[in-house]
C-alpha cells in the first residue's frame, strides 16, 4: 500500500496547520485582517491544529488582527451566510 499515492489521489487533501514546522491536520480556521494592508472586509486565513489554535490566535490577537476563529468544518460549510 502506497500512502503517498493514496493521499495524492484524495479529492480533498487534508489541510495542514499553518504553525511553523507543524504538519498536523488543521482543525481550526483563524480569520484575520491587517488594516494596514487589507480592506476591512478582506479576510486572510490561517489554519491551526488543536495544539496551535491558542498560539496562533494570540499572535494575531495581540496585534488586533484576529476577527474570527471557527472550526474548519464550519468555515467550509455552505450553510454559512456569506
Ligand atoms: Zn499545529
Amino acid at each position: 500500500m502506497n500512502l503517498f499515492e493514496t493521499h495524492a489521489e484524495s479529492a480533498t487533501p487534508s489541510p495542514i496547520c499553518s504553525a511553523k514546522g507543524c504538519r498536523d491536520a488543521a482543525v481550526w480556521v483563524l480569520a484575520w485582517n491587517n488594516p494596514k494592508l487589507h480592506t476591512p472586509e478582506r479576510r486572510k486565513t490561517w489554519l491551526a491544529c488543536d495544539a496551535h489554535r491558542e498560539h496562533l490566535s494570540s499572535f494575531l490577537g495581540v496585534r488586533g488582527f484576529l476577527k474570527d476563529v471557527v472550526t474548519l468544518a464550519e468555515w467550509e460549510s455552505p450553510a454559512a451566510d456569506r
